[in-house]
């Protein structure tokens, strides 16, 4: 294992912070996997599988089974980690700029395609030659834009890190959930086995879910360049400079933020463990893949379900229930009148994540079901 340490650009004078990451097998070894945890820094049971994935890969590397090349970013988010304002953990916004963290990754497609440092007179007939091509401009596309602010460093160094990955997992989690996926379509097939091991129960598809998150920045490339080059250069064109979908790039909602616990972590580190020796970075006999928990869904299908009015919430059922049309998933009750409100869901699927608090404020998201139907548009992800 190897430590390298990032400084990010100081925000004021006499601070500085330093984003560390660990590296495990040959540099350039392929596949390449890059893992995450807590880029929303409250959010931390994947700061605990982290910890237990390091202990696992160290002894996997002195066994000398790295084939590829893994790296590790336990904490991925040292500046929301130090955001504590009166006794709380704010990790999900800068407080400086108010931006979310996980939001306002590059548009490497738009990069790669600016009149001066168009990607198509550098792409050949060799796929593999070509997505060599294209990860190397996306560096270059970073290079040329030095980041100004702490947060700019932030997500410029994460960005170098998991650009030419072949896959990467962002760990996350709800408020309170069952494990579950936020994925593109064209990531779906390499990520399956992954949601199999970790038995999750919803996986949830939308190419480009509307926030320009890190983990559709590393995925979206791929897809929307081929897109782009079709329109500009014509489909004979992208079928003689062919490149595949290079990336499988995941969030990965690690159950609820109060789920920071050894024998879930333990489980969960095992699990991506077993997936890297499906992907052929660790050596060792392939995993049996239990059978999966939930088939992928759009994400334009979940419904979301919302207070009509105040008053204590008060949930029926539990994250991970399977849910029928018409089921009520909580109530609304205000205990000055007596007035209770049955939540009810009109989709059938997975209540896959509820809020963590129990005041309902008029309008509030209670919680997600993983409706088969796409009925949302527009940005379909929370602030
Ligand atoms: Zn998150």
């Amino acid at each position: 294992m190897q430590t390298v340490e990032h400084p990010l650009v100081s925000q004021s004078i006499g601070t500085r912070r330093t984003l560390t990451r660990l590296h495990f097998g040959t540099a350039g070894a392929r596949p390449k996997v890059m893992v995450q945890a807590s880029l929303h820094a409250d959010e931390l049971p994947g700061m605990l599988v982290a910890h237990h994935l390091r202990q696992m890969l160290t002894e996997a590397e002195a066994a000398g089974r790295l084939q590829g090349e893994v790296v590790l970013v336990p904490i991925a988010n040292p500046i929301g980690l130090n955001q504590t304002v009166l006794h709380s953990q704010l990790g999900r916004f800068e407080l400086a700029s108010g931006e979310n963290f996980n939001r306002l990754y590059p548009d490497f497609a738009d990069w790669l395609t600016e009149p001066d440092q168009h990607i198509a007179p550098l792409l050949g007939p060799d796929a593999a030659t070509n997505v060599a091509t294209i990860r190397q401009a996306m560096h270059a596309a970073l290079d040329r834009r030095p980041p100004v602010t702490e947060l700019d460093s932030l997500r410029h160094a994460l960005m170098h890190l998991a650009c030419d990955a072949d896959v990467v997992l962002d760990l996350h989690c709800d408020f309170e959930a069952a494990v579950h996926f936020y994925t593109e379509p064209p990531c779906s097939d390499t990520l399956m086995p992954l949601a199999a091991l970790m038995g999750a129960r919803a996986v949830l598809l939308a190419h480009g879910s509307g926030g320009r998150c890190f983990d559709e920045a590393l995925s979206g490339v791929w897809w929307q360049l081929r897109d782009k080059l079709a329109q500009s250069h014509g489909d004979a064109f992208v079928q003689a400079h062919p490149f595949p979908q290079a990336c499988a790039s995941v969030t990965v909602e690690l159950r609820g933020q109060t789920d920071v616990r050894h024998d879930l972590a333990t489980s969960d580190a095992q699990a991506i463990m077993a997936y890297l020796v499906h992907l052929g970075v660790l050596a060792g006999a392939a995993p049996t893949l239990p059978p999966l928990a939930c088939a992928p869904t759009p994400l334009a299908g979940t419904e979301v379900l919302t207070a009509p009015h105040a008053g204590v919430l008060t949930f029926l059922r539990e994250p991970g229930d399977d849910i029928a049309a018409g089921d009520v998933v909580a109530e609304v009750i205000d205990p000055v009148t007596g007035q209770t409100t049955p939540i009810r869901a009109t989709v059938n699927g997975v209540l896959y994540a509820r809020h963590i608090v129990r005041w309902a404020t008029t309008g509030l998201d209670i919680g997600k079901v993983s409706g088969q139907t796409p009925m949302r548009s527009g940005n379909l992800l929370s602030a």
